[in-house]
């Protein structure tokens, strides 16, 4: 029977080269501007997705995978910001749960008003479930997944399962960050992992989030870094070699 590959999607050079190495050769395809890497992980199918950065550039090549390859499972991978001070640059965080934190609605106010941040509401997108319309600020990685990643251990800094907020924007603003992370209670942020969970949970594939701290702006010398994007391909990689072998039991 042919082995259905495993999916690892990741928007910045940074963020998939190292993958890309890995699982290489490749063979390198393209749909529209984003480019898919075939290769294999220690034998078995591995694809690596270039989304570039932001919700629909990571959205638009998740469904093409899921049609093109009908992949075992997603990882959405990458860089993200730390939300408060007691996570640090180089931490991981498994995405149990995805918040999307762009989705937003305002009541509504007169002109001269201005805009209080604190009391826009965040309704999430719209699914539809049983042909029903629902809608969903949060999202699951698959559990099982989650399990698997808990265990495969990483050296580089702590691995940490919560909450990533995600959506379209590069915030480092500290008040921003706090708001943030009352809000959704969320270790991290970034710019993809909620809009890849979107289009796998509309075609009923399983798929993970992971990412690597790059940032604390609340902590001073922490700083964006983004050559630390290779560390978490690194534990990425592991993360696929133990989700193959649980796979092929
Ligand atoms: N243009 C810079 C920085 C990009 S940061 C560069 O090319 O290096 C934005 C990307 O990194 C997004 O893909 C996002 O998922 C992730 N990211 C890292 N830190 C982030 C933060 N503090 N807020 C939002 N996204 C962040």
């Amino acid at each position: 029977m042919k082995k259905r590959p495993i999916v690892i999607l990741g928007a910045m050079d940074v963020e998939i080269n190292y993958l890309i190495d890995t699982i290489g050769p490749c063979q390198k395809e393209e749909i529209g501007m984003w480019h898919f890497y075939e290769g294999n992980i220690d034998g078995w199918p591995a694809v690596v997705v270039e989304t570039l950065m932001g919700s629909v550039n990571a959205a638009v090549p998740t469904a093409f995978a899921i049609r093109k390859y009908d992949p075992i499972c997603l990882i959405t991978q990458g860089t993200a910001g730390a939300h408060h001070v007691d996570i640090h640059s180089r931490d991981i965080v498994i995405g149990e749960t995805v918040a999307q934190s762009d989705f937003r609605e305002t009541g509504t106010r007169p002109e001269g008003g201005g805009s209080d941040v604190s009391k826009w509401q965040y309704p999430g997108s719209e699914f539809l479930e049983d042909g029903c319309h629902v809608m969903r600020t949060r999202l699951r990685s698959d559990p099982s997944l989650v399990r698997l990643a808990q265990n495969v251990p990483y050296k580089n800094g702590h691995l940490v399962t919560g909450i990533i907020a995600s959506g379209d924007m590069w915030n480092r603003e500290a008040d921003v960050i706090h708001e943030y992370r009352q809000r959704f209670g969320s270790e991290c942020e970034e710019m993809e992992s909620f809009a890849v969970l979107q289009v796998a949970k509309a075609f009923g594939v399983p798929a993970l989030a992971i990412r690597i701290i790059s940032n604390n702006e609340l902590i001073p010398g922490e700083e964006y870094d983004r050559d630390i994007g290779v560390l978490g391909q690194q534990y990425v990689l592991d993360v696929a070699r133990a989700i193959i072998e649980e796979h092929k039991k």
